[in-house]
């Protein structure tokens, strides 16, 4: 195989502090795959099995070492348990990483002998898409393992789940409007949405249907450009200064820890609402300063699970309507957070952590007793 990157030899200090997060993060197993004919070096981590077989999707990643690897897929799928939880889903959390530079090493055999190492789980783990990794890609897995889900819709999947996603996000955006300000319309609310890409897009287009007064930013300039085109009255703000605009919403949608010391000191808005995973850079600090400053946060991993909601769906059979309406709760599971947050006085984050593991003990213990 050409361009093969050589992974660096994780040192003993890093190789112990990843099996210390797995300890600490209270994982049930996690699975390193090497296969040399095909170049596939692949960790898979199933992180709780409580409430069902772990689904999350397979990121694949130029990660510069397998510590580096193993402390992402730790952390993912973590949130994942988290996710599927707090939606409503019999599902787990899990996640697989796949190290390697997608450009210039994947293949076809990487990605069946991979779909053969998940077969080897026996259904523990359920895989999808994620960063990286296609519906094509997940056709290939799918010709190893059933244990797949995210195919595309002419094969009868969901296909691309980030239309869902966006309704997700766009739906716990509104509850969160109720509580701020004490109605849903976004009406003529003030939005940046940060990272227009699949979901970004879908969202800036729901919220300008809505009568919401959109910027947006991007690195991408193709991206930029194309909202700007197919969506009116949509502004680009500059990343130097958009978290200093007046804003009422502020909504991640590129990568996580955006929100964060440097961005909190700045931004003036009434909510955090986005699709980006691990949105605080750290969950504890960032949680209680956004509190602190009065802004109203709609816990990431509640109101960006309309992806999950999807590629769940089609486990029983796809059907988009049935898809989008399972999506809908997530207005209601986010006002739930909200209004238990209010009285136990504590972060919205925290609150949303102690539904969904107070879900896992106690349907997890029932469904455990069969
Ligand atoms: P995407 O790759 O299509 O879009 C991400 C966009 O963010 C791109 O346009 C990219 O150029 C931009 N971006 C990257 N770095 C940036 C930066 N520093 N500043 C501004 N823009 C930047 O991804 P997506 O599918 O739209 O997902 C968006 C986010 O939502 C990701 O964090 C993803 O993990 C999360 N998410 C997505 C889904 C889904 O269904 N696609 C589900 C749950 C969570």
């Amino acid at each position: 195989m050409s361009n093969t990157t050589e992974l660096a030899i994780a040192t003993a200090s890093e190789v112990a502090s990843a099996l210390s997060g797995m300890q600490t993060g209270g994982h049930e197993q996690v699975v390193h795959f090497y296969d040399q004919a095909t170049g596939l070096k692949a960790i898979v981590a199933i992180h709780n099995t409580h409430l069902g077989p772990a689904l999350g999707g397979t990121r694949m990643w130029a990660y510069k070492s397998e510590a580096e690897a193993l402390t992402d897929v730790l952390r993912l799928s973590r949130g994942m348990t988290y996710k599927a939880a707090i939606t409503g889903l019999n599902l787990g959390g899990g996640k697989a990483v796949i190290i390697g530079d997608a450009k210039n090493q994947k293949s076809e055999a990487m990605l069946r002998r991979f779909g053969k190492f998940v077969n080897g789980l026996a259904g523990r783990y359920i895989t999808a898409e994620d960063v990286n990794i296609s519906t094509r890609d997940i056709e290939y897995i799918a010709m190893e393992t059933k244990h797949v889900t995210g195919l595309p819709e002419i094969l009868g999947g969901g296909g691309d789940p980030s239309p869902v996603t966006a309704y997700g996000v766009f739906l716990g955006m509104k509850a969160s409007a109720k509580e701020a300000y004490g109605s849903d319309s976004l009406k003529g609310k003030k939005v940046l949405v940060q990272g227009v890409g699949k979901v970004g897009q879908s969202l800036v287009e729901q919220l300008s249907n809505e009568g919401a007064q959109v910027w947006v930013n991007d690195i991408n300039q193709d991206n930029l450009k194309a909202i700007t085109t197919k969506v009116s009255g949509v502004q680009v703000a500059d990343s130097a200064t958009m978290f200093d605009l007046d804003i009422d919403i502020y909504a991640p949608c590129a990568l996580g820890a955006t929100v964060n010391s440097d961005s909190l000191s700045r931004l003036r808005c009434s909510i955090i609402a986005g699709a980006a995973n691990n949105q605080l850079a750290d969950e504890d600090i960032h949680g209680q300063m956004v509190k602190e400053k009065g802004i109203l946060y709609a816990p990431d991993f509640l109101i960006n699970a309309g992806g999950l909601i999807n590629v769940s769906v089609e486990l029983d059979g796809y059907n988009r309507q049935r898809a989008l309406l399972k999506t809908e709760n997530i207005y209601d599971a986010a006002m739930n957070v909200f209004s238990i947050a209010k009285a136990q006085n504590i972060p919205t984050i925290q609150a949303a952590k102690h539904l969904a593991e107070q879900r896992i003990d106690g349907v997890g213990r029932i469904r455990l007793s069969y």
